[in-house]
Parts: C-alpha cells; structure tokens; sequence
C-alpha cells in the first residue's frame, strides 16, 4: 500500500522480503529476498538504499544500531523503534518522560512477581510479553494466583531465544478502544489525523470508525497533543498509532505504539486527504507532510479477514453493483481462515448507513452474508 504513492511521489521503492510470494514482492520490481534477522543479509540490502523504512517493527534493534554507526539513514531510528519493539521499555520511557497515562503496571521477573502484583490490585490481570507480541498473542489474562506460570513459559516457547520480559498489568474494563495517528517529519514537523474508534475481536483487529462518536472536541484535542507529545519525545520519524482504551468513566490509558502504517490507518487511504501511506513516506523523505483531515464526516473501515469464499474479486461484483462508492483493498496474501486478506472503507454523512454499508460488503466477502450469491 505503500507503492501507489511512491509511484506518485516518484521514489523507486527496494523490497527486503520474507518470500517472493508476500503481497509486496507481487508489485514491487525491485525485490531482495531474505531474512531481516540476518545482518549481513539486512546491511547488503540497506547498501544501495537512500533511506530505509519498514512495514513491520521486526528488524532487531541490534541490526539498525549497525546500520545507523555505518551512517546510513534509518526512519525511524532505532532509538523511537525499540520503543514499538518492546513494551515494557515503552511503559518505562513514557511513564518517565511524560507521566502519560496507562494502566496500572509493573515489570514482574518471575510467576511470583506477578503473583504478588495481582494480589496487590486485585484480580484479573494481563500479563504482557515485552516483545515478539502481535494480534492478541503474548497477552494473557489472569484469573488468579495459579496462572501465573504461564506466561513465562509460553513466552519463552516462543522467544527463539531472544530475552523476553514480563509486565503485570491492571485489567482495564474498557468502554471502548482507540487510536491516534501522528505523522512525524525530521524537521520535526507534526501532525495527528482524527482519533478513530477501534473494534478488536480476539485481539484482532476488525473495525474503525472515525472520527470516534461521542468524543468531545476537547478530548479529541488531548488524545491529538498526547500523540503528539509522543512523537516528539521519542523523536519518531514517519508514522506512529497510538493504541489507547477508554475507561468507563471516559479517561483515556494507552495501550501499545507502533511506528509504521497501522491497520487502524487504513481508513486514511480514500478516507482522509492525505493517506497514511504518502504521509509516511514524506516524512520519510523530510517533505511536508499532507492533510491528514478526513474527507467527510464518518469512515468506517471494516476488515476482511481469509473466510470460506475463495474468489474474492468474483465476490466484487455484487459488492460493487450493491455500492458504487465503496472501495475496497486486497492484499494479494494467500487465504487462510482468520488472516486480515484486505479491506473495505466507506464514508458519508450519517454514521449508520455508512457502517451498514462496509459491514455489509466485508460480511460478504467473508462468505458470512449469501444475499447476492
Ligand atoms: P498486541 O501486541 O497483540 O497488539 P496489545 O498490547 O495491543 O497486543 O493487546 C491486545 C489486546 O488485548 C488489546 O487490543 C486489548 O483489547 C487487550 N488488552 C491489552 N492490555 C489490556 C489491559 N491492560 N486491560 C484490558 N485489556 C487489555
């Protein structure tokens, strides 16, 4: 998704892929495969590139401290990475810096640990593996003192021997979730889209509504300056989510970060003046950023997860003849039950329709809506 605007910005994107067959290297002409664990493999692909960027937070910080010493620019710099790499450096750095808000915490250093933690704030709690975390996985909730040897086991089964740590958390019985996007530029240029509701299922993604219904203009504002805040201290270069939840009496606590394009962003691409794909890429470039104000009223972005549909641009037609103004992205992955395979956004001015709509053509591009078939 980054590609198109590349092509309008006129930059030639160079692809480090996993395999010849991921979505990216099915578009992208310029293609290396390999594996960015491997630093010999990662410095002789960074050696022809301008500047490098990412579409995941994998790339151990190790590799882009390398990079960074051979003088090679890398946005974001791995200093603002590590903290969308691992959690519990992110939950110390903003505590610190920033006294921003989260939920209650604690880095816990054996079952013990978060034993006592939870018998302190009462129970349940998460617990939250510091890295190698996505999608719900390495985020456990506790019901009580004797789950606590289970995320230490199972984090460590899937390490692959890289140190993991363990945070106890408070449960947070959220009202709701959200996010906020910042763009960030080096000149130090900044700005926030519209907060976006967020609906997870299963730690999975689903849904986007934006801006948030309900939220206040002056809530709106602060999330906005707290992402802000964000990106500055952590000197982040290119785009950042900011994943928050919202209590039930309506303060906000984050969640997590992530420096790259976000899946709660992909409303921004027919929704928003500026998508968050062009803006990442400008501000990797250190051009002025666009406006990242949405193009109408409500956006809703619904996501199309692998199903038991098999043609899924032969599902288009009814989807396309239905709604002529919805858009929809595929992602060219191969299909699997309960993979994020693509898309739908729709937009206009009456919330309902609008979320009727998406979830209507996503319902039937999962095959779980047979009106049409
Ligand atoms: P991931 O790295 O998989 O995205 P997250 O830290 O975002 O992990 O957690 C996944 C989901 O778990 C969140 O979207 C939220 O629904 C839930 N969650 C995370 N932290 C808490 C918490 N402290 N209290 C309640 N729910 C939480």
């Amino acid at each position: 998704m980054m590609y198109a605007p590349a092509i309008s910005l006129g930059v030639n994107l160079r692809l480090l892929a996993e395999g010849p067959q991921v979505g990216a290297a099915r578009v992208i002409r310029d293609v290396v495969v390999g594996d960015y664990n491997d630093e010999a493999t990662v410095c002789e692909f960074a050696a022809g590139c301008d500047v490098i960027t990412f579409d995941h937070e994998h790339v151990p910080t190790r590799i882009l401290r390398g990079l960074v010493a051979d003088g090679k620019l890398v946005r974001p710099g791995p200093d603002a990475l590590q903290h969308a790499q691992d959690k519990l450096l992110m939950r110390q750095r903003l505590t610190r810096a920033l006294d921003a808000p989260a939920p209650t915490w604690r880095h816990c250093l054996d079952p013990a640990g978060l034993r006592a933690f939870g018998d302190e704030i009462g129970w349940p709690i998460i617990a939250k593996a510091s890295r190698g975390g996505y999608d719900g996985h390495g985020v456990w909730k506790l019901a009580g003192p004797t789950d606590c040897e289970r995320p230490f086991t199972e984090s460590k089964d899937a390490s692959a021997g890289e140190p993991v740590e363990i945070i106890g958390e408070e449960f947070v019985d959220f009202a709701r979730e959200m996010s906020v996007l910042i763009v960030r530029s080096p000149s130090g240029q900044a700005v926030s889209y519209p907060v976006s509701e967020t609906i997870q299922l299963d730690g999975v993604c689903r849904e986007t509504v934006t801006p948030a219904p309900g939220l206040s203009d002056a809530q709106a504002s602060e999330i906005a300056r707290l992402g802000l805040d964000i990106a500055d201290e952590l000197q982040v270069v290119g785009m950042l989510a900011v994943e928050l939840m919202q209590r039930r009496d309506g303060r906000v606590v984050i969640n997590e970060l992530a420096m790259r394009p976000h899946n709660t962003g992909h409303w921004t691409i027919d929704g928003a003046h500026t998508s968050q794909f062009e803006n990442h890429l400008r501000a990797v470039l250190d051009l002025p950023l666009g406006d990242p104000r949405a193009r109408d009223p409500w956006c809703v972005m619904v996501n199309v997860l692998g199903g038991d549909v098999d043609d899924l641009t032969g599902e288009l037609l009814h989807c396309f003849a239905r709604d002529p103004r919805l858009r929809v992205e595929f992602y060219g992955k191969q299909l699997r039950p309960g993979r994020k395979v693509g898309h739908v956004v729709c937009y206009g001015d009456d919330l309902d329709q609008v979320r009727n709509r998406a979830r209507h053509a996503a319902g039937h591009l999962m095959g779980q809506i047979k009106e049409g078939r």
